[in-house]
């Protein structure tokens, strides 16, 4: 037998949440009545009128009130307790799921229910498998941040306007969808027909289940919201909205396809304005796109009209990027002399003119310049090297001349790079960057993070050239490799082992935690972070090809596919000296050469070796 004696509750109001405090109740009975075996019995003494029990003061001002809540949180432990022998299972009952749908209903006032039990309506247009206790993990991390976009609204605006239950299942696919291998769940789906909002909660969650998540749920919430307009005139009807569309025609639509592609749709539009980067890309829109600027403030009127809350400030709160996704100057502004070490350094100048006469482009370097292009909405620092740092900016910028100045000037000019950010910081969600190509730009930059750059150690140069030709490779590999020819995707990814899949480039797409550990012993790569995607893949070999580094080296004689992927790219290098002319007399020509040589003389080591199956025989 199992006596519980429970004391009591706080002593003073506004210390403790009778909501969460029965939740917490339950969730730890519930606990201890699984642990126990069917014999065993457990009794609770719960005292609902002790004075300690209650806030005292509330107490005094509100007797009845307070003692039915009490009595009632009593009722509802006993009930608990007393249901062991009906053996309830599935998923609804689970304390993960109870936990969840507590929260819910304490916050936004809505039902969670798992999909089959009162939701026939709901499913009638769907194949849905139902949730598992598996997924309820994940469905906890779920309602984390589901609960975090809700409480972004108003005060009291989900409850009364949202949808009245949240059903959940692992997968809602509508019968009209046409059957791919994996046909796409959504997470959230709005049916108003019953009231609800169905959710997805996958079997697997990654980090862009979770970004993409975030925004379909209120495009979701959106939608509910527009089933209740009943007037087909509304300014947000739809026979409206399509005179306020903004024509896909002219050069101002080319450069801005997509703000103009979901700016055209309302869910579209006011899925946007709960992300503050999409919210700066309509504002600036809108400056040039009146009907853009018409089509937010319908929208934005309308949320208006359902809760005054929305004004104004309410959008430029939203609209507001949180610190986690800033970008942040790790610079003193304020210190104009920061630099003048390094702009009176004929060296470096010098250098420095060099690289950019001969690419033609423009090396940012001073504090005070612009952040470096990066593409997602995570949190970036940055510096610009100073006077602090002037032996190892020195030395820098003297191996990248060295280095970007040894290319072919015909190879150069396809380029088209417009500028080179080095920078002392160079942190993205927290880690450092040695080296990052923005090859997604229409004219392409780079980008050098030397704060970890020891100029006296060999092993820090070896790494700070290798990057600077991993990220030059991404770029040739961009604008000069063809369709069929030897690096292409096809003949590429063909020299893998054939159980070898890259980790971002599977589908669908999938966090394998033990992906690096499960393919340690895979030939091919000369670093592990090749195998993440073939591209990376490519010019990681390049970049340990280039410097000849031992180990790769090593590597080669041993490793079939490896020497495979170093030969696609000289063959990669022998088709872009042809195309463009370059004599063999080339520095950088003779130089691969040099370096081709040597990795055959591996090769002819392994071919000998017969224990790698290559054969001696022979000439
Ligand atoms: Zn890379």
């Amino acid at each position: 037998m199992l006596v519980l004696w429970y004391a009591a509750g706080t002593n003073y109001p506004g210390r403790g949440s009778v909501v969460r405090r029965k939740r917490w109740f339950a969730y730890a009975l519930r606990e201890g009545q699984t642990a126990m075996p069917p014999s065993m019995r457990m009794l609770i003494e719960y005292k609902p009128f002790d004075p300690a029990f209650q806030d005292s003061s509330d107490m005094n001002t509100n007797p009845p009130r307070s003692s039915c809540l009490n009595f009632f949180a009593a009722c509802v432990l006993l009930v608990l307790c007393c249901k062991p022998a009906c053996a309830l299972d599935g998923v609804e009952q689970d304390p993960r799921f109870i936990a969840i749908a507590d929260t819910y209903r304490a916050d936004f006032g809505g039902s969670v229910k798992a999909w089959g039990t009162n939701s026939a309506a709901a499913a009638a247009g769907y194949q849905v498998t139902p949730l598992a206790t598996e997924h309820l993990s994940n469905a906890t991390d779920m309602f984390i941040w589901i609960e975090d976009e809700l409480k972004r609204y108003p005060a009291g605006f989900i409850k009364k306007y949202g949808p009245k239950n949240v059903v959940l299942s692992n997968t809602f696919i509508t019968n009209s969808s046409k059957g791919s291998a994996t046909p796409y769940s959504p997470t959230f789906t709005s049916e108003p027909s019953s009231s609800s909002l169905l959710v997805t909660v996958p079997t697997t969650l990654t980090p862009s289940t979770e970004v993409l998540g975030r925004t379909s749920l209120h495009q979701a919430i959106f939608n509910y919201l527009l089933n209740g307009i009943d007037s087909t005139d509304a300014p947000i009807a739809s026979k409206h909205w399509k005179t306020i569309e903004t024509a896909n025609n002219g050069s101002a639509a080319e450069a801005r396809p997509w703000v103009f592609q979901q700016s055209n749709q309302r869910d579209g539009l006011y899925k946007m304005l709960w992300d503050p980067f999409e919210c700066v890309a309509l504002d600036a829109n809108a400056k040039t796109d009146p009907l853009l600027k018409q089509r937010i403030e319908v929208v934005q009127s309308f949320m208006h009209a359902l809760d005054p809350q929305f004004d104004g400030a309410f959008w430029a709160t939203i609209a507001t990027i949180p610190e986690s996704q800033r970008t942040v100057c790790r610079n003193d502004l304020t210190d104009v002399h920061c630099a003048d070490r390094i702009a009176a350094d004929t060296e470096i100048q010098n250098d420095l003119r060099v690289i950019q006469d001969k690419w033609q482009l423009k090396v940012i370097c001073t504090p005070g310049s612009p952040a470096p292009p990066m593409p997602a909405k995570v949190r970036l620092e940055y510096s610009y090297m100073t006077d602090k740092k002037l032996p190892q900016f020195k030395q820098f910028v003297h191996l990248v001349r060295e280095e970007l100045c040894s290319y072919p000037d015909e190879i150069v000019s396809q380029m088209n790079v417009e500028s080179i950010y080095i920078m002392d910081d160079f942190m993205f969600r927290g880690a450092k960057v040695a080296g990052q190509a923005f090859t997604w730009l229409p004219k392409v930059a780079f980008g050098y993070g030397l704060s970890s750059f020891d100029p006296s150690s060999e092993s820090s140069s070896e790494f700070f050239k290798r990057t600077i030709h991993h990220e030059l490779f991404h770029l040739m590999d961009k604008r000069l490799s063809v369709e069929g020819g030897p690096i292409c995707e096809a003949n590429w990814t063909h020299m893998n082992e054939g159980s070898f899949g890259y980790r971002l480039g599977q589908q669908p797409v999938v966090d394998q935690p033990t992906f690096y550990k499960d393919n340690s012993t895979r030939r091919g790569f000369a670093e592990r972070y090749g195998m993440n995607v073939a591209t990376e893949d490519r010019a990681s070999i390049y970049g340990r090809m280039m410097t000849e580094d031992p180990l790769f080296m090593k590597q080669l004689e041993t490793d079939a596919i490896l020497n495979a992927k170093t030969e696609a790219i000289f063959a990669f290098f022998d088709g872009i000296k042809k195309d463009l002319n370059i004599k063999s007399s080339n520095a950088f020509y003779t130089k691969l050469e040099t370096i081709k040589a040597k990795v055959r003389s591996t090769t002819k080591r392994r071919a000998a070796d017969p224990d790698t199956g290559g054969g001696a025989g022979g000439k």
